[in-house]
């Protein structure tokens, strides 16, 4: 909106209004003013694997606990790590990346690690910790054991305010799954998932495994394959989606017409770092052409909401609206005349971060 203005006070947003004449006006010119983006989902961890997504077949890759991320995270230290993610996390903050939910894969070793290095680049995360155990298979018999270490893993988390990540539903017994799900809402976190994202997890149930077990804020990741029915039955619930990680590591995309018309509203993630850029404006933007190829196009501003204020309706993420942190990215207009009417289109399809003119954090305005 032209001469538009958005007052901050100590950080917090009291006002989104007309420009009224103050001082302390920070000008962002010829500009979009959004909410910082979310990215809900993504690996940062296994940036070091760059490069080898095409060798290996996905299972020998990131399968828990054999496949080559696991091995490597297991012979690795945090601070060999550490300054790869410096790198990532200031690179994102460059792409008006606010807030993230990493998953950290064996939590207990890399937790602080992930949260120090977000922090330093200015990036709000609640870490989503994986604990180090897991049952290649789950034996019938075995369904009402807990394992130890795992029980400890999950209540050590709860009790440094980080949320869960289980890989798969499928890896844990039902009384695993019930236990942590009620430590991690008893605590106010929530519990992250990869759901039905090949159509052998979705076979073997794990979907319906996961509402059968657990209670709370479960965040479901994926549901490449889910049907219609199913996700009548998980949308209540908050989910994220990984459209380009699809495409290439399962050849199919979530059925995002279904989950439009069932009005829910999805956000998105990145999933693996070496695999995908970071960028949550370029998976919406990925997912924009490809819900047209798919015949069930979602349109451009409900794209921007899954990256923005989606996340925000469920407690994450950022909003410019008063009473709220300032969070903003200001996205410098390229063209003159840019229409208003078309400023989403214009946003989702024409952004990259060299048109970003700065990140707003509280009062304080961003530039590199
Ligand atoms: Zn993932």
């Amino acid at each position: 909106m032209p001469d538009h203005a958005v007052d901050v006070s100590d950080g917090t947003i009291t006002g989104v209004g007309r420009f009224p004449g103050y001082v302390d006006v920070i000008d962002l010119g010829n500009s979009v003013l959004m909410p910082q983006l979310s990215n809900v989902h993504l690996h940062p961890l296994d940036y070091f694997l760059m490069g080898t997504y095409g060798i290996h077949y996905i299972d020998d890759l990131v399968g828990a606990p054999y496949g080559i991320k696991y091995v490597e995270l297991r012979k690795k230290s945090p601070e060999e790590l550490r300054g790869g993610l410096r790198m990532i996390f200031r690179r994102m903050k460059k792409m008006g990346v606010g807030f993230i939910l990493p998953i950290v894969e064996y939590g207990v070793r890399y937790v602080g690690v992930v949260v120090e290095e977000a922090r330093s680049a200015g990036i709000i995360t609640r870490p989503l910790a994986e604990p180090s155990s897991f049952r290649v298979y789950v034996h019938e018999e075995e369904e009402d054991d807990v394992d130890e270490s795992f029980e400890e893993e999950v209540r050590l988390f709860v009790e440094n305010g980080y949320w869960l990540s289980l890989v798969s539903p499928l890896n844990y017994t039902r009384a695993e799954l019930t236990l942590a799900s009620r430590i991690v809402s008893a605590g106010g976190g929530w519990l992250s998932t990869h759901v039905s994202e090949t159509p052998d997890t979705h076979e073997d149930g794990d979907l319906v495994r996961l509402i059968e077990t657990t209670m709370g804020m479960t965040l479901l990741v994926h549901l490449t394959q889910a049907s219609r029915d199913e996700l009548g039955m998980v949308r209540h619930l908050p989910l994220a989606l990984c459209p380009r990680s699809n495409s290439i590591l399962v050849n199919r995309l979530p059925p995002i017409g279904e989950m439009m018309e069932l009005g829910i509203r999805p956000m998105l993630g990145t999933d693996n770092l070496a695999l995908v850029e970071p960028n949550p404006l370029d998976e919406a933007r990925y997912l924009y052409y490809a819900s047209r190829v798919m015949g069930r196009p979602v349109e451009p501003r409900e794209l921007l909401m899954m990256i923005t204020t989606w996340a925000w309706g469920w407690g994450i993420g950022f909003n410019i609206t008063e009473g709220q942190t300032m969070r903003g990215v200001a996205i410098g207009l390229a063209y003159n005349g840019v229409d208003v009417e078309g400023i989403h289109e214009y946003v989702l399809l024409r952004t990259n971060p060299g048109d970003i003119v700065a990140v707003i954090d509280g009062d304080e305005a961003l530039r590199w």
